[in-house]
Parts: structure tokens; sequence; C-alpha cells
């Protein structure tokens, strides 16, 4: 018999195998917080295929728009360089995707969340693998900014033109048809 579990913390339903929420990183039970690097990868897979149908969702849907930024800004974190560095890079792609709005800014939040940990974790280990994935993540942060301010760029751009045209517009009318 299977028993519907709930999260202690959050109340989102809770498959039967997974040691921590995926949406909240509450540890169902209280020694889930030492997890194997394996278990961990477990938790994060499923976490990306919530992301993933989140996002599919959240196109039309305020409600799972707001689920989304949730779970990017309180879901699964893992513990383990490993798998942040796996958390990391999968996350990489999802920056920007969505005309940088609120979802984006979450998901940009995270990285720099793991970006952070990682960076306190090279006090006990500096491999080359583990530097290489902070450059990586401060250069997709950096992009992430780049982009963003290029497109508010645009937009003031685009915004300053059309004042300009109007202004050419009603200089044009003033001088040639307003009635003296
Ligand atoms: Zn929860």
């Amino acid at each position: 018999m299977t028993v519907e579990l709930n999260c202690s913390n959050c109340g989102a339903p809770l498959e039967s195998d997974v040691p921590v929420c995926v949406y909240c990183n509450t540890p169902v039970k209280p020694d889930a917080v030492n997890l194997t690097v394996e278990e961990e990868l477990v938790v994060l897979r499923k976490y990306h295929t919530l992301l993933r149908n989140l996002d599919e969702k959240a196109a039309g849907d305020a409600v799972a728009q707001d689920q989304l930024v949730r779970v990017l800004k309180t879901g699964f974190l893992p513990r383990q360089a490993e798998v942040l560095i796996d958390a990391g890079l999968k996350l990489i792609p999802f920056l920007g995707l969505h005309k940088f709005n609120t979802i984006d800014e979450a998901a940009y939040g995270r990285l720099e969340m793991i970006r952070r940990k990682l960076k306190i974790l090279t006090s006990e280990d500096d491999s080359p693998k583990l530097k290489t994935a902070i450059k990586q993540f401060d250069v997709a942060l950096s992009q992430y900014i780049e982009k963003k301010d290029n497109r508010e760029g645009g937009m003031v751009a685009i915004g300053c033109g059309v004042v300009l045209l109007l202004g050419l517009v009603a200089l044009t009318y003033i001088l040639f048809f307003a009635p003296i």
C-alpha cells in the first residue's frame, strides 16, 4: 500500500522515495540532511523535471508562473559541490528565456546562490573542476546582466526615437499647417 504524503513545510505532495521536498528543500526525515551524491542527483533530476513541467505551463498560467518563481527561489538546493555544479549547469540555459521577467530574475538568483555556495566550498576543495564551474557561472551571470542591460537600453532608445518623431511631426505641423 502506498501512503500519500505531503511536505510538512509547504504541503506539496511528496513522492514516497524522495528524501527532500523538491519544492521547498525541507528534509522529509530528520536524517535526510546528509545525502550521498547519488541521492542528491536523484532529487536534483526530480527538481529539474518539476522546473520543466512548470515552465511549459507558465506561458499562459499565472499560478504556474508564481509556482515556478517560488521553486526557483526556495526549491531543492544540493549540498555537495559535484551536484551543485550540475544544478548550475542545468540552470544556465534557463536564464534570459523569459524576456527577463520575474522567472529569469529568480533563475539568476538561484545561479548566484549556487555560485556563492561553491565559492564557500573552495576552502575545503579547490579542485580545477570547482574553479572552472565557478568561472563558468560568473560568465553566465554577467552575460545575463549584459543582455538585460542591452534590452533595457534598446527599449530606452526606441522610446527616445518615438518621442523625437512625435516632436518632428508636431514641429512640421506648427511650421507648415498651423493657422497663423
Ligand atoms: Zn515542501
